[in-house]
Order: structure tokens, then sequence, then C-alpha cells
């Protein structure tokens, strides 16, 4: 964040100069034109052919004026580069350009690869809705097949696109449409209070609150009559499991109009319910096409940015220290790198004996009491054909240990 307003600092300096001499330029440039305008009148009032001797020194003295001109502007176009190279070296100073030893491009490379990664790109236009980028892009990379895909996020935006004005139509369209399959995936189990059991629950509470926003919409409005009709004809199949809310929805009837606003069931007006149904229908509507809510790119771009500073200076402590050979196995972090609950997906298992995190190298292994160590961990404490296990200590041939798989 310092790098980035030391930089801007710079950027600002440069912006101010332009703007300053952009005015005296223009205006410059401008008084020229208006005295060679005034010279060209008088010239053309002249009536014979011939330049008198006076028509001769003013028009000498103009042209001397005007390559005067011509030169300061270019003297003081010379000194802006000075500034606007400043902030090139700034982001030098201030932004390590060298990421070579933490990345690994043959990763991506290779036809396939690159293919894999214009569609990863292009899902994640099509997510944010950036269409015209998209289709440009698939045109240029050649991505066909990928368009058949695209329907569906351009109805997802559209609906998302609608939210946002505060239009329930295609969204409450979308959710009865898809009602089935939204029961079926927003099955949860619910224990009573009462005598503990269990009840599954088949109905995703998103068409119910989309009709929650709308009846709120109609009553704000005033519509008493109105928003108790929609009311009648819609809540009825939402009412199991969620009477209480709906009780709460009647009791504001009472206040229908700029009333509710002042009454106990303001909440029901405040904007974050709008917030909240743009995401839970991005999250239903994601979850029903089978994909993640966050877009796989944004999420391994940000885990990358979080990651790089940690790397950058392991790196750099490896050249102090000359040390590089160490990182040659790249298919693992020489680091932990500590990601936000958010970005974490797979489950990681840290050996508890060398409390390494195991990889493809060395993985968990389950010994025949069950417990687990990492591979490294069973051949240090491994002894001839014995290994005891540090836990229990069960005695056992360490050929017994199978790998386990997470
Ligand atoms: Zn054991």
């Amino acid at each position: 964040m310092d790098a980035c307003s030391a930089v801007g600092r710079e950027a600002d300096k440069v912006l101010s100069k332009f703007s300053n001499l952009g005015k005296t330029i223009n205006k410059s440039i401008d008084d020229q034109i208006s005295q060679i305008e005034a010279l060209r009148a008088v010239l053309a009032t002249g009536e014979d052919e011939q330049l008198t001797s006076v028509h001769k020194t003013d028009l000498k003295h103009l042209t001397l004026k005007i390559s005067d001109g011509i030169g300061r502007i270019a003297t003081e176009h010379r000194d802006l580069h000075s500034t606007v190279s400043k902030v090139g070296k700034a982001i030098d100073r201030n932004f390590v350009s060298d990421f070579d030893s933490t990345s690994r491009e043959d990763v991506l490379r290779g036809p396939n690869k690159e293919h894999l990664l214009n569609e990863v790109i292009l899902q994640h236009l099509y997510r944010q809705g950036h269409l015209t980028i998209a289709q440009t892009l698939a045109e240029e990379s050649g991505v066909h097949e990928y368009k058949s895909q695209k329907e569906p996020f351009l109805a997802l935006n559209n609906i998302l696109g609608a939210l946002k004005e505060r239009n329930l139509e295609p969204a409450l369209n979308w959710a009865a449409e898809n009602r089935d399959a939204l029961n079926l995936q927003g099955s949860s189990i619910f224990f009573s209070q009462t005598d503990g059991r269990a009840t599954v629950q088949q109905k995703s509470s998103l068409e119910l609150r989309l009709h929650k926003l709308k009846f709120v919409d109609l009553l704000n409005s005033g519509d008493r009559m109105q928003a108790i009709l929609y009311a009648r004809r819609n809540f009825p199949n939402f009412v199991q499991g969620q009477e209480k809310e709906i009780q709460v929805l009647m009791g504001a009837v009472m206040y229908a109009g700029p009333d509710l606003k002042s009454s106990p069931y303001s909440s029901l007006l405040d904007p974050c319910h709008w917030a909240e149904i743009e995401d839970m229908f991005l999250r239903d509507a994601c979850a029903l096409m089978g994909l993640s809510v966050e877009s796989p790119l944004a999420v391994a771009i940000n885990a990358g940015c979080t990651a790089l500073p940690a790397l950058l200076n392991i790196k750099q402590v490896m050249q102090q220290r000359q040390v590089a050979g160490v990182w040659n196995a790249k298919d693992e972090l020489p680091i932990e790198i500590d990601l936000p609950e958010n970005m974490r997906f797979h489950s990681v298992f840290a050996c508890p004996i060398l409390r390494q995190q195991v990889s493809e190298g060395n993985p968990p292994m389950r010994l025949t009491c069950g417990h687990v160590i990492s591979r490294d961990a069973l051949n240090k404490l491994t002894t001839g054909h014995k290994l005891k296990c540090p836990y229990c200590p069960i005695e056992q041939n360490p050929v017994d240990a199978r790998i386990i798989y997470f």
C-alpha cells in the first residue's frame, strides 16, 4: 500500500505539471494564431501585391516571436520528461518486478494448457458480466465450444442486474422454474428444540425471500389490499417451518404506506435485505449450475497476491544465504502460506511428528494401529524392520503402513 501511494504521489506531480503546461501552451498557441490572423488581415487589405517595408518588418518580427514561442514550448515539454521518468523510477524502487523465482512458467505452457487458461478467463468474464470482452477473447483465442456454456451466465447476469434495480420479477420467475431443483438442493436438517428429533426440511428459502421482498415493496407503496392478496396467493406454500417469519410479515400489514418506516417493522425495509437476496440468488444459481460462487480465477489470483510478499521474502533470504537450490522441487512451497478462511478449499494434514505439511513426495501414512504420520517421519522412526508407533506405542512392520488420500 505504501508502494502504491509513493508511486501515486509521483503520478500526481506529473498530472499537475501536465495540466499547468497544457494551460500555458494552449494560451501561447492561441496568442500566436491570433497574431498571425491579425497580420494576414493587414496583408489582405493591401491593394497591390507588393509588400511594403512596414509589412516586411512586421512579418519578420512576428516570425521571430513565433519561433521564440515554439522554442519555449519545446523546453517546457522537455522539462516534463524528467518528472515522467521519476514515476518510472518510483515504480522500479517500490515494486519488485522479478517474480520469476516464485512462478512456474511450464504450468501454463503448451497448447492444451493455454486452452484451459483461456476457458478459465472466459468463465470469469462471463460470470462478471463482461460479455463483449469475453466475446472478443473467445474469437481471438479460438475457444468456440465455450459459447454453449455462455447462456446460463447471460441469464444469471440479467437477473442480477434486475435485482440491482429492485426488479424482482425475473428472479421470481427463475426461482419458480427451478423450484424442484432448488428444494432438493436446499434441503437441510433441522433439530427440533423440544424433542431433539431431526427433520429434513426440503425448501430453499430463496423463493420465499423474494416473495417477502415483493410483499414489503407492496406494503411500502401503501397498497395494503394488494399486499394482502399477494400474501394469500404466494405465502401458503412456504408456511411450513417459516411460521414465525410469516407472522411478522402479517403484523406489518397494519402499517402500510409511509407509516411502515417508523413502525416496529421498519427493519423489513432495511436495504441489506436486497444485498442478501442478490447474494443468495448468486449462491443458489451457481450451485445449480455446478459452479463455485467465487470465480476460481479471482480466488487463485487473490491467493497468489496474498502469498507473493512472503515468497519474495523467502527468495531474498535464500539468495543471501546462497541456498537457492532448496526450492527446486517446485511442487510445494518452501514455507507455509497462511491464507484467509475463505480461500481454503482442501483439508491439509500436517505430520504431528515433523510438524510439516504432507505433500505428494511425503504423503501421510496410516500405521496398523490407526495413527497417521508422514512418510518422512515413518522412515526416521524405523529401526531395521521395526517401527514403534510414537503414540500407542504398538510395535509393527513399517511395510504394513498404507498411504492415505484426503
Ligand atoms: Zn499407534
